[in-house]
């Protein structure tokens, strides 16, 4: 596949993967300019997109980057990296019209383009013109296919709807990524909104910027106003609390507050609460207090099924022999199914041709190529672990405030290892390490990069550090 087929199979993707809104604003204008072949061998080649502002420029590079980036090498099967550049198009193309939330954006801009938190972004408080502009509109219920993996959850999440604070309080929903749990969580949400019912559905990263950013600008009771004053709250991925204290305890607050007042909370995490190491008890109780529940991957029936059903959403003609076909062969994240499926439709529609197995085939040796190089998945913690040893430090050094030079070096080297060989975005990276800055982490990165640029003798002992890191797996 060459690059511009490339880009346009990995914008397909995305827009599979990302809400409307997210997709429609940032990725919908961006043009493909070029691809600079690898400087070094085995080395990446480097894509370089137009966005259409700087705004989209920024976004794009420091909060979308490293999904793009990973569903590019899916995709062209070869690492590649990218570059964003404004690229602004013929002023008759100026128009933003169909971009209805880029205009809003453009009349609420800050004073001085810092960039706001994502969802913050993606997702203003709501506004008439904006309805529902956080929740993925295909997560709901009606969209969730239900098989022997997941019915008791997806049954207590519709209880929830139907007796909010009633059934189980709180619902805590926990699996392996991919499963569907924001799906779920989601579906709650429309559902309650349908019924007139206040929900805030929010990740909890956000739901940390969010309290990062009100304690900066003085407008915690602001915070706390908006979050105690819903009938259901709904907190996704609560895995990367853990670690974070005074969020935790902001949270508790905010929980015991509802739970007072006899509001539903409905949490998701990719463990069970009894994992979260870092948990404070008190808070880990309260999740455990209520109803813990799981999706398991689902069967080769529910996959049929679930394929089946995108095929129908996105009126593709899929016969029964290619939806087996990829329930086969996706191993039970549903995530990776969805990847297979749109290669498929992406690949039939660039070529005006009917879905047949062949052609299945064909698109998935495409997909399954790239997936033997790619590198085993190496965690923030064992990056953090890893480096300290190395330096002859603790793993709480990395993460902790001191600013001794040493230490200060190690963290960086850190920041640098994760952003490279995990796809955690620079605010995730943030969150983990101690709860940094995105800016932060990427100076720490910009500056290894440099001393690497510079020193040889550093860049053997990143490598070292680097190929011992993903051995360990
Ligand atoms: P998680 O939050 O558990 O990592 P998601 O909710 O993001 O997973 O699900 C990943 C993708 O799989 C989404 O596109 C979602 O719509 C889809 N999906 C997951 N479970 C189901 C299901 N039971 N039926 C239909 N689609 C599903
Ligand atoms: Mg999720």
């Amino acid at each position: 596949m060459n690059p511009q087929q490339a880009w346009t199979v990995t914008l397909h993707q995305l827009e599979m993967q990302l809400d409307r809104a997210t997709f429609e604003t940032w990725l919908r204008g961006t043009t493909y300019i070029g691809c600079e072949e690898a400087t070094a061998p085995g080395g990446p080649d480097v894509f370089v997109i137009g966005a259409r502002n700087p705004y989209a420029r920024d976004m794009l590079e420091f909060r979308l980057n490293p999904m793009i980036r990973r569903i590019l090498n899916d995709v062209y099967g070869g690492p590649a990296d990218l570059r964003y550049e404004v690229h602004t198009p013929a002023p008759a193309a100026e128009a933003d019209d169909d971009m209805p939330l880029m205009r809003y954006l453009a009349q609420h801009r800050p004073a001085q383009p810092a960039p706001a938190p994502l969802h913050q972004q993606v997702a203003p408080p709501r506004r008439p013109d904006l309805p529902d502009s956080e929740l993925n509109p295909r997560f709901t219920f009606e969209r969730f296919v239900v098989g022997a993996a997941n019915r008791t959850t997806y049954a207590a999440a519709q209880a929830v709807v139907e007796n909010p604070a009633g059934a189980y309080n709180p619902l805590l929903v926990y699996g392996g990524v991919g499963l569907g749990k924001t799906h779920l969580l989601q579906a709650v949400a429309h559902a309650c909104r349908a019924r007139r019912l206040a929900a805030i559905y929010i990740p909890s990263e956000a739901f940390v910027n969010d309290l990062v950013d009100a304690i900066r600008q003085r407008t915690t009771a602001m915070f706390r106003d908006k979050y105690r004053k819903v009938d259901v709250l709904l907190v996704d991925d609560i895995q990367f609390l853990a670690g974070k204290e005074s969020t935790q305890e902001e949270f508790f607050h905010t929980f015991n507050a509802l739970y007072t007042y006899n509001k539903q909370i409905v949490l998701a995490s990719d463990r069970h609460p009894r994992e979260l190491v870092t948990l404070e008890d008190r808070l880990r109780s309260r999740f455990a207090g209520g109803l813990v529940l799981d999706i398991q991957p689902p069967e080769f029936e529910t996959r049929v099924a679930i394929v089946e059903s995108w095929a129908q959403e996105r009126a593709v003609r899929l016969p029964r022999s290619v939806s087996e076909l990829l329930a086969e062969r996706a191993s039970g994240n549903i995530r990776e199914l969805e990847g297979m499926f749109t290669q498929v439709a992406a690949q039939a529609q660039l070529t005006g041709q009917p879905i047949t197995l062949a052609l299945a085939e064909g698109a998935l040796a495409l997909y399954d190529r790239p997936r033997v190089h790619r590198r085993p998945a190496v965690t923030l913690a064992q990056i953090v672990d890893a480096t300290a040893a190395h330096h002859g430090l603790a793993a709480k050094d990395i993460t902790g405030k001191r600013r001794a030079a040493r230490i200060n070096h190690a963290r960086q080297v850190a920041m640098y290892l994760a952003r490279e060989l995990t796809d955690l975005s620079l605010p995730q990276i943030g969150a983990g390490m101690g709860g940094r800055s995105h800016t932060t982490i990427l100076h720490g990165y910009n500056k290894v990069a440099d001393l690497m640029a510079e020193d040889p003798l550093f860049r053997q002992e990143l490598a070292a550090l680097r190929d011992a890191l993903t051995r360990a797996e």
